[in-house]
């Protein structure tokens, strides 16, 4: 089997609700998603999304996927994609860094290796977990009373696990904290995800302010380094999310005691083949993950939910749908929200089905 064909879809996906992180500081209010087709000469399509978090977030932007297609298109045309593994070496030989513009192109090929062998992704990742996988709510910044009601939004979807975002201001945070921590059911749990917004004594004074009850905090500070000297005087657990994009950085953070949990995102990391790999390793030395896509419609969030759903449910905090915060709907199908839990499609591959009057016209098609 040979790759005959990629054609390049553009689409622009309008959040539902404005959306403010890192203690106010970065906006988004849409998202530029870049939508990849693979054909192949036997007449299989694979499909594939990349789409970083605005341009704010991490060092990723959309026209830079779609710029690096370009780039990495001549070397694949004719390989075959079911040897997932042999794809990434040629995309790493042909361009070296830059994980993000890569994701997409290797969601393509893993869509085309499982409608190949007739196997839902998640099977091809180790094995289907029986178990429902959870959806965190993601909760903008903003004061007490608007975080709660959009933990109340998420609630309404049976959500029961809410990213709340804090950051910048000490005394608001703490505030933000207690009241949301007042407000939850006894059954549902909040994350504090900081986005790296403080300085390492900001993060001591926000944490020593609130020992009633351990909370998760998410990227409290920019660096790496940073974020550890706060793991050193906090009880509270740390998950690192930014700061984990390749595979030694977790290696680092393990043999450090950095970290109780990462978030795992397909994109940032360079796709499902690196996330798995990642996956991997964090189950064999105990550290939880979030595994979730760092921003994008239906297709990429099931590609996410895919290696969810294989990884064990002892080490799987939950997952994000970010297609729910979204005015479009890119292809029918996928993992959906089913009272606040998903599953991966049984359907070969990702199991999606894309609109295609939703995608367009191809913006550029190499073959
Ligand atoms: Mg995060």
């Amino acid at each position: 089997m040979k790759i005959s064909c990629i054609s390049v879809y553009q689409v622009t996906l309008p959040l539902e609700h404005p959306y403010r992180l890192s203690g106010g500081r970065l906006y988004f209010d849409q998202l530029d998603s870049t939508i990849v087709a693979i054909d192949t000469d036997e007449g299989i399509r694979g499909w594939g999304e990349g789409c970083p978090w605005g341009s704010t977030y991490l060092p990723a932007f959309g026209r830079g996927i779609r710029a690096g297609i370009e780039e990495l298109v001549p070397q694949l045309l004719g390989l075959d994609p079911r040897r997932t593994d042999l794809i990434y070496r040629t995309m790493d030989t042909a361009l070296p860094g830059h994980p993000y513009i890569k994701s997409a192109l290797d969601m393509a090929c893993w869509d085309i290796l499982g409608k190949a062998t007739g196997l839902p992704l998640c099977e091809l990742f180790g094995g289907r977990i029986d178990q429902a996988i959870t959806i965190q709510n993601s909760v903008p910044t903003g004061t007490p009373e608007e975080m709660i009601e959009s933990i109340k939004r998420g609630q309404a979807r049976g959500e029961t696990v809410h990213t709340c975002k804090i950051g910048a201001d000490v005394a608001l945070d703490i505030e933000r904290i207690k009241a949301i921590a007042a407000y939850l059911p006894p059954n549902e749990s909040a994350t504090f995800d900081v986005n790296r917004a403080w300085l390492v004594d900001d993060g001591m004074r926000v944490m020593n302010a609130v020992t009633d009850c351990l909370f998760y905090f998410e990227q409290p500070c920019e660096t790496y380094e940073e974020c550890l000297q706060l793991r050193q005087v906090t009880h509270h657990p740390i998950i690192l999310d930014e700061c984990v994009q390749r595979y030694g950085d977790i290696v680092r953070a393990q043999a450090d005691n950095a970290c109780e949990a990462i978030g795992l995102k397909i994109n940032r990391v360079g796709g499902l083949t690196k996330a798995k790999r990642i996956r991997d390793f964090c189950v064999e030395t105990g550290i939880r993950m979030n595994i979730e896509e760092c921003g994008g419609s239906i297709i990429a969030d099931t590609g996410a939910v895919h290696l969810a759903q294989s990884t064990p449910e002892t080490h799987l905090r939950a997952t994000w749908l970010c297609h729910e915060m979204l005015t479009v709907e890119t292809a029918e199908g996928g993992a959906r929200n089913q009272g606040g839990k998903t599953f991966a499609p049984d359907a070969p591959g990702l199991g999606v089905k894309p609109k295609m009057d939703v995608l367009g016209e191809a913006i550029a098609v190499y073959q």
